[in-house]
């Protein structure tokens, strides 16, 4: 990726090294059934419970606590400031995008921490992988994460970790357009089996939200280098969840599958970054994904 003239977005904030001491215990009001759902969750899928985080929980969730100001990352921390360049671009993208159908984007917030943080959706932990908390409208990151990415993922670059950050800010716009109670209305009258086929669709979605952000970066801001593409696909194939679960337990349970097969996500995420186009990206309608 070509970053060296790009702005760092504001809205990164640095937990790393606080060992999760911020307001733990305060101010959560979700269950510890639902942290649990989502660990075991994340224990099978290896990545981004935030759904089910945010789709599981009923009701009444209460901010995190903010009784510490924001710390930004320090100057000179290289993996502090892709972070904060590629957020700025998603949040240059979605800006733009937002106003020609006159709305506002509301910019989210990210967080890097390690080990334990508290969020709006109970307790980020390194072991879930990034994740969205749609109360709190913020990306939760380890950059251990990143590591994980490369070494048993196989999926290294730059713009692999770009998309990673770009996925998770598609489930923020999802939040902005009213997509994310939708999705948890229907899922709260569903079965187990059609509330994971409806979690499969907010995925898929994400990814084509993820190749639209690409898409601008790309023809826009003329980001992208030769090989980044090709990185992010790689990901995106590398997560599907048929890919992780027939590395950790040997075979594929279809039904069980929250954020779709590897050629799912390819497929959706390439639908963006070959559209640039939002409306591209209605995975609910969609009769084959
Ligand atoms: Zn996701």
């Amino acid at each position: 990726m070509r970053l060296d003239n790009q702005r760092e977005s504001e809205n990164v904030e640095d937990r790393r090294g606080e060992g999760g001491r911020r307001g733990f215990g305060v101010g959560r009001s979700v269950g510890i059934g639902t942290v649990i759902l989502a660990l075991a969750a994340s224990y099978f899928l290896g990545i981004d419970p935030s759904v089910m985080l945010g789709l599981f929980s009923g009701g009444d969730i209460a901010p995190a606590p903010q009784s510490v100001p924001a710390r930004r990352p320090p100057a000179g921390d290289e993996m502090a400031r892709f972070v904060s360049k590629v957020l700025a671009d998603t949040e240059d993208t979605w800006r733009g995008i937002f106003r020609q159908t006159g709305r506002q984007y509301q910019d989210p917030k990210l967080v890097l921490f390690t080990g334990a943080t508290p969020s709006a959706c109970g307790t980020g932990q390194t072991a879930m992988g990034p994740f969205y908390c749609p109360p709190d409208q913020t990306v939760y990151i380890d950059l251990a994460f990143y590591q994980d990415l490369k070494n048993r993922f196989k999926a290294p670059g730059d713009f692999a970790q770009a998309y990673v950050i770009a996925h998770e800010v598609g489930h923020h716009v999802q939040n902005l357009l009213g997509i994310m109670d939708k999705v948890q209305a229907a899922r709260s009258r569903a079965g187990e089996a059609q509330a994971n086929a409806l979690s499969v669709r907010v995925e898929l979605q994400a990814d084509c939200l993820a190749g639209v952000w690409a898409y601008h970066a790309d023809r826009v801001r003329n980001v992208v280098e030769a090989g980044d593409i090709e990185e992010a696909l790689n990901a995106a194939s590398a997560i599907g969840d048929d890919r992780i679960q027939e590395r950790s337990r040997g075979y594929a349970v279809p039904d069980s599958f929250t954020h779709g097969t590897a050629a799912q996500r390819v497929r959706w995420f390439r639908r963006g970054l070959e559209s640039g186009d939002l409306k591209q990206c209605n995975t609910f309608e969609a009769r084959q994904l």
